[in-house]
């Protein structure tokens, strides 16, 4: 088992609904050695790829994504969740449907901060059904930039969303896969 495995076993509450709940140490209350952690092993599997920007979207995925670029020495950027129907040309925009909260927002990236020259890292804390990783795809590719690879901190392996993305030709590195758990008993099985 790795450091997120072990971490996710510890701490990890499994709720109703195929959700996972790691706001002990993820994505509300932080731990940042475990981010850090992260940010790191993002680094050692995707070294050999000259990223030039990570990208991810908001709220949760900020956290780790600033760990992983400050590994690549890279600026990190963010895809705003807008209500704005009147979006303006400078906007790139893709609709995200959420998986949480069970709405559809669209998500936006200023053109001035994705070119045709960027070589992009996305990243996200986790992976469903992968609307968020596809909107963040839709955008990067719409700025000409590309995809060099996609880093998840948790992916539920029983949803479509890592397949989708990886029979797309994706790289898709997970840092832990959960393929089965069990709200009833807590269990949680790892791929
Ligand atoms: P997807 O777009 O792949 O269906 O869902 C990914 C997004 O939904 C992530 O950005 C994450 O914030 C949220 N999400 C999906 N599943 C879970 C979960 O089990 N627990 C938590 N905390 N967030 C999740």
């Amino acid at each position: 088992m790795n450091f997120l495995e072990e971490r996710i076993i510890k701490d990890g509450i499994i709720k109703p609904g195929n959700v996972l709940k790691v706001d002990s140490f993820l994505n509300h209350q932080m731990d940042i050695e475990l981010m850090a952690e992260i940010g790191r092993e993002f680094k050692r599997r995707f070294a050999d790829k000259n990223i030039t920007k990570v990208l991810t979207i908001e709220a949760s995925g900020i956290g780790i994504a600033c760990f992983a670029a400050k590994e690549f020495g890279v600026p990190m950027v963010f895809a705003k969740k807008s209500k704005s129907i009147n979006i303006d040309g400078d906007m790139y925009v893709a609709e995200v449907e959420s998986f949480t909260h069970k709405n559809k927002n669209q998500v936006i990236v200023s053109k001035r901060f994705l070119t045709p020259e960027d070589h992009v890292l996305i990243i996200d804390d986790f992976l469903a059904n992968g609307c968020a990783l596809q909107g963040l795809i839709s955008i990067t590719e719409s700025a000409g930039a590309t995809v060099e690879g996609l880093g998840i901190a948790i992916e539920k392996g029983f949803q479509i969303g890592g397949r989708v993305i990886r029979n797309l030709g994706y790289h898709l590195e997970s840092l832990a896969i959960v393929d089965a758990m069990d709200a009833e008993t807590g269990e949680i099985t790892f791929r």
